[in-house]
């Protein structure tokens, strides 16, 4: 589901951060951006991306632009364990993290207040100023969980 203000807020740092780097704004990356704000909220393939863009995208200017992105620090990058990286935009006022179902191999998205102070204390113990962190839960549902219905 789109989030539509994450969208926006996403699309109009997008568009600074790439006015203020100097590069040059073409048809095919302007298309790119326009659906990564909708659809790449949460882990999405080059592939993905690319079905996606239809007519629109190419497989040189989809991973150009991806590595444009990542390289400003406009998305996010997950490498999964079949080995395929997955991205999504960064947003620059929240972030979630990934619950990964291990039976059927899908991501769902979670924040945790609770795991957001365990790792700030963390970092201070470390001695170090946090300037990132990420979360992969991995896991079946469990048994409790499964029969709390019956
Ligand atoms: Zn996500």
């Amino acid at each position: 589901m789109t989030d539509e203000a994450l969208r926006d807020r996403w699309l109009d740092h997008a568009t600074r951060t790439l006015s203020t780097s100097g590069r040059r704004a073409g048809a095919a990356r302007t298309a790119i951006i326009e659906v990564l704000a909708r659809e790449g909220q949460c882990l999405l393939t080059a592939q993905e991306l690319l079905d996606r863009l239809g007519p629109r995208g190419s497989y040189s200017s989809v991973y150009r632009t991806l590595e444009e992105l990542f390289g400003l620090g406009l998305l996010h990058r997950m490498s999964g364990r079949d080995g395929i990286a997955r991205y999504e935009i960064a947003d620059p006022e929240r972030h979630h993290h990934h619950l990964i179902d291990e039976t059927s191999g899908t991501a769902h998205p979670f924040t945790d207040d609770e795991l957001e102070r365990v790792i700030h204390a963390a970092a201070e113990r470390l001695g170090v100023t946090l300037t990132g962190h990420e979360v992969v839960i991995r896991g079946r549902p469990s048994v409790q969980a499964s029969h709390k219905r019956d």
